[in-house]
């Protein structure tokens, strides 16, 4: 029941994938994502490390994770915002051609929550003017973040 649960999501996928790559006059584009944990508990990772698996396999539809900022179409941004990894959000968003910012997982939004911590610090304005999506979810799944990362391939192609 699981997996055909798990086909059918498949299925909507990539008939989502088709539509949005039709919005866009069919013409291909791809996506690439620098990742950073801002201080994430990892299960948000091991969602986003499930998109290269021969499951998700992400690749196919051109979204790639790529190790340098300069090359990245999207920052993925996951975890409470600490202070800790501050300067190496900001100092990667420096390095990005256009700063975007994609938040992933319920705690990159809960800067509230947890302002009574030294260790968990609001988003600086810099960072927070580049948030363009948030994926909800703890974690969220593999399907969630593939769907946001659809609606931002087309985005940022057009
Ligand atoms: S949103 Fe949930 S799964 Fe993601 S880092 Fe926070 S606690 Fe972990």
């Amino acid at each position: 029941m699981e997996e055909k649960l798990r086909k059918n999501m498949l299925d909507q996928l990539v008939e989502q994938r088709k539509q949005s790559l039709k919005a866009i006059g069919g013409k291909p584009c791809s996506l690439f994502i620098r990742h950073l944990d801002c201080g994430s508990c990892n299960a948000c990772e091991m969602e986003l490390n499930a998109l290269t698996n021969p499951i998700y396999d992400a690749a196919q539809w051109g979204i790639h994770f790529e190790p340098s900022p300069r090359h990245a179409d999207i920052l993925a941004l996951t975890g409470i915002y600490v202070r800790s990894l501050d300067r190496a959000a900001r100092s990667t968003l420096e390095a990005m051609p256009v700063p975007r910012i994609v938040t992933i997982g319920d705690c990159a939004k809960s800067e509230e929550e947890f302002q009574n911590s030294y260790a968990i610090i609001p988003y600086p304005d810099e960072v927070r003017k580049a948030i363009i999506a948030h994926v909800p979810g703890c974690p969220p799944s593999p399907e969630k973040i593939l769907q946001a990362l659809f609606t931002m391939a087309n985005l940022i192609s057009k």
